[in-house]
């Protein structure tokens, strides 16, 4: 048996949770900052006192977000520079691999605040937890 959704009130929108993601806040509350370093993150919400991390391997599924992205990212850009611009594989080989590594890195942060955005807006059970 699932938990009773919370009252509307208490349910940010898509756009709001995703706004958050953006400006790395807490989901449920927009306050409190979900980073304590680069690749650090806090435990829980500084205000609202919300577990970030739900259950052990809650993460993963933000690398979904970061290899997706990545992919559509080095497809749109081979195909533009193989293609558009002629440059051969031997050229374009070095910096799509460079990027393909550092692009995951930068995004570390926002695709795991993305994927909490899009866990709340699917499971609205969240809002409701007080541990
Ligand atoms: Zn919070």
């Amino acid at each position: 048996m699932s938990a009773p959704d919370p009252p509307p009130a208490m349910r940010p929108s898509l756009q709001t949770l995703i706004s958050r993601a953006m400006r790395l806040r807490c989901p449920r509350c927009g306050q409190g900052l979900l980073f304590v370093g680069w690749f650090r993150m806090a435990e829980r919400c500084s205000h609202c006192h919300l577990k970030y991390e739900r259950a052990p391997g809650y993460f993963l599924g933000s690398t979904y977000i970061s290899y997706a992205m990545t992919v559509v990212i080095l497809t749109v850009a081979y195909v533009a520079l193989h293609f558009g611009a002629g440059l051969s594989n031997r050229q374009l080989t070095g910096p799509l691999v460079a990027f393909c590594v550092m692009f995951p890195l930068l995004l570390f942060r926002h695709s795991r605040a993305l994927w909490m955005a899009l866990d709340f807006h699917l499971d609205k059970s969240v809002f409701l937890d007080e541990d």
